[in-house]
C-alpha cells in the first residue's frame, strides 16, 4: 500500500462515521510531516450547517492543531473531490497537495466543473492527485445513494398507506354523523 492509499484509508475511515449518521459519506484528514493533524467527515445535515463538510471541519482542526491559519507543507486527502466552498477555503489555507478518491462531475471544483485547486490567476496553486482508491471511495457513495433511493421509497409507501389507513376512519365519523343526523332528523 502507498502512502497515499494509506492515508486515503484513513478518510474512508472518517466517510463511514458520516455513513453511519445517515450522511453523504464523505471523509477528510489532514497530513503533517507524516502525521495526521486533522479529520472531519460530512455532518451537514446532523448540524444543520451549510459549513459542515468534512474538508473545512478538517482544515479546522488542523489549523488549530499548528497554531496557524496557513497549512503550508500539508496534504489534504479526501473521498470526494471538493466543492467550491472546500475547494476555495484549501487554496485560502495554502495547502500544498490535494489527494482526492473518487470524482464529483455535479459538483466538483477540483477539475470536474471548475479546477479552483489549480487556477494560475490566485495567488497559490495546489498540487493535484486524483483517483486514489477511486473504487472504495465511488463504491460507498453508490451504496449510500441506493440505499437512500430504497429508504424514500419505503417512506412513500408508509406515507401513503397512513394516509389511507387515516382515510378510512374519517369516512366512517362522516358517515356516522350523517347517520346521527338522520336519525335525529326522523325523531323529529
Ligand atoms: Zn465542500
Amino acid at each position: 500500500m502507498t502512502q497515499d492509499e494509506r492515508y486515503m484509508r484513513e478518510a474512508l475511515k472518517q466517510a463511514r462515521k458520516a455513513y453511519a449518521l445517515g450522511e453523504v459519506p464523505i471523509g477528510c484528514v489532514i497530513v503533517h510531516q507524516d502525521k495526521i493533524i486533522g479529520r472531519g467527515y460530512n455532518r451537514r445535515n446532523t448540524d444543520k450547517n451549510t459549513l459542515a463538510h468534512a474538508e473545512i471541519t478538517a482544515i479546522n482542526r488542523a489549523s488549530k492543531k499548528m497554531g496557524d491559519w496557513r497549512l503550508e507543507e500539508c496534504t489534504l486527502y479526501v473521498t470526494l473531490e471538493p466543492c467550491q466552498m472546500c475547494a476555495g477555503a484549501i487554496v485560502q489555507a495554502r495547502i500544498t497537495e490535494v489527494v482526492m478518491g473518487s470524482m464529483n462531475p455535479k459538483a466538483g471544483c477540483g477539475g470536474s466543473i471548475l479546477n479552483i485547486l489549480e487556477m494560475p490567476e490566485f495567488n497559490h496553486q495546489v498540487q493535484v492527485k486524483r483517483g486514489v482508491l477511486a473504487e472504495e471511495c465511488t463504491q460507498m457513495l453508490t451504496l449510500f445513494f441506493k440505499e437512500l433511493r430504497v429508504r424514500n421509497k419505503l417512506e412513500k409507501e408508509a406515507a401513503r398507506e397512513r394516509a389511507l389507513s387515516e382515510q378510512i376512519p374519517e369516512k366512517k365519523k362522516e358517515e356516522s354523523v350523517e347517520m346521527k343526523g338522520k336519525m335525529e332528523y326522523n325523531k323529529k
